[in-house]
């Protein structure tokens, strides 16, 4: 059985071997993210190139997504590594401190003191840790301890509501760039973007060192800061998707937030022609069990039901004790998740308006699709756009992106619903055709008789400017 939802995960010392990773990408991992908060360059270009070499040998475009540190705030290190903090004690973080210990540790980012008040509230280490402000002393921020817990090196601090004056992009973060361009990375994810602006940027620092490839990546927003939610529709026209960073997003907003604030997210997403990840925690307790717990099942299908383009794995894949297991666990709850879902692509179309050529020829090739019952969509496509339109939409039909281009092909293996094939290259219609065709018997979507809808853009081989959509019977070439 197809499956419709994409799954991102995240690659690291469990999972950067090649038996590992084979098995991985056997059990349906469309994309594999490399985590730039941990690791050095060289590893994730080890990484990179092992995935391209696996993904090459099981037959399958795998894409990579290069996911950016940003400017993520952390405590220093500690002499032993680590303290216990108790409720009530007094704790100061000190930008000047060089080594702590149980009265104080140093911060990465010298500027937090001035960017706090008296009263603030600070959430160490994902919000299991509450400081609350007493008072700013030059580099020191006094701190009495509201929830205490064990501190170890470099965990994170968030500001509840944010509001931090941190940029998006750190002088790491565009050296990471450049690191991700040498391998190709077909997706960058920027962390903790406030605005279009941060997107733009990261955009214009990609595009400039792929230009030696000719590569240019496809940029997701990670929304993980509050100031980003009401930045959320400038921050998605400046980018190709947005990631429902949970982790760091419900620190910022509150837990309890995030639910609704996921559902809005993919909605604006979808209705922006934009690309939707849901990550954090999904499957987390598949880090040490083999199987995830009840209420983990019902979050992997609450967001295929949402709509999100795919699911997303963190530690569960990096560095838990499942890697393969929890791949496949999630693909069974999205396969189940799909086959619930009722669509209503009628009803779906009442409250759309388009003017564009391509952006209607793909959704007239939806909507006789779904009328005709016919087997399969195969878009003909150079950019992918006219895959991404149809995507937007809930069909009950497989959409086959063939192109020519693999750079194609692995960007739209996020895009939900569509699967890629690649196309021989060809400017004569009546032979691509033929091809299209094959390749869909090949693949055993299709048999003598069955109905097709195809789409493609005249005259062929150009970028764009799809404006052609034939209903057509297999077997007629
Ligand atoms: P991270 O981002 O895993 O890089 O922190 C995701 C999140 O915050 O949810
Ligand atoms: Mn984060």
């Amino acid at each position: 059985m197809q499956r419709a939802t994409k799954i991102v995960a995240t690659i690291g010392p469990a999972s950067s071997d090649i038996d590992t990773l084979t098995r991985m990408v056997q059990a349906g991992v469309d994309v594999m993210r490399l985590n730039f908060s941990h690791g050095k360059a060289q590893d994730h270009i080890d990484r990179a190139r092992l995935v391209r070499e696996v993904a090459a040998s099981c037959g399958r475009e795998v894409a990579i997504m290069a996911d950016l540190q940003g400017p993520k705030i952390r405590v220093g290190k500690f002499e032993h590594g680590k303290i216990q903090l108790v409720r009530g004690a007094k704790f100061i973080l000190d930008a000047a401190c060089e080594l702590g210990n149980q009265e104080q540790v140093g911060l990465d980012y010298k500027e937090l003191p001035r960017d706090l008040k008296v009263a603030d509230v600070l959430l160490l280490n994902d919000g299991l840790i509450v400081l609350v402000v007493d008072k700013v002393l030059g580099s020191q921020i006094h701190t009495t301890v509201k929830i205490g817990g064990e501190l170890s090196n470099n965990k994170g601090i968030n500001r509840q509501g944010g509001g931090l004056s941190a940029q998006a992009l750190t002088a790491k973060d565009m050296e990471d760039i450049k690191t991700a361009m040498s391998f190709q990375a077909d997706y960058i994810a920027v962390s903790f973007p406030k605005s279009a602006t941060d997107m733009q940027m990261a955009r214009q620092l990609a595009n400039i060192a792929g230009e030696e490839y000719r590569h240019k990546p496809l940029m997701i927003a990670k929304i993980e800061r509050a100031e980003a939610i009401p930045a959320l529709q400038e921050i998605l026209d400046a980018s190709d998707g947005i990631m429902v960073a949970r982790g760091d997003l419900a620190v910022e907003v509150g837990n309890a937030a995030v639910p609704a604030l996921q559902k809005r997210m993919i909605r604006m997403a979808r209705a922006s022609n934009k690309l939707a990840i849901t990550a954090t925690q999904m499957m987390e307790s598949m880090i040490v069990n083999a199987v995830p717990t009840r209420a983990e099942v019902s979050d992997v299908a609450n967001a295929v039901l949402d709509g999100t383009d795919a699911v997303m794995t963190s530690a569960e894949t990096a560095s838990g004790k499942y890697p393969v297991e929890t791949v496949e666990t999630m693909a069974a709850i999205c396969i189940e998740a799909e086959k619930s879902e009722d669509f209503r692509l009628d009803a779906d179309f009442l409250n759309v308006t388009f003017n564009r050529i391509d952006q209607s020829i793909a959704y007239g090739a939806l909507f006789t699709a779904y009328h005709l019952r016919v087997k399969a969509i195969a878009a003909l496509t150079e950019s992918g756009s006219t895959a991404l339109w149809m995507s937007r939409h809930n069909i009950d039909i497989p959409i086959f992106a063939m192109t020519p281009i693999k750079a194609t092909q692995r960007k739209a293996s996020l895009y939900r619903n569509v699967r890629t094939l690649e196309l021989a290259h060809s400017i004569d219609r009546e032979a691509v055709l033929k091809e299209a065709q094959d390749l869909l018997l090949a693949k055993g979507v299709v048999q003598k008789g069955d109905m097709i809808v195809v789409t493609w853009g005249e005259p062929m081989g150009q970028v764009g400017g799809t404006n052609a959509l034939k209903i057509m019977k297999i077997g007629d070439y």
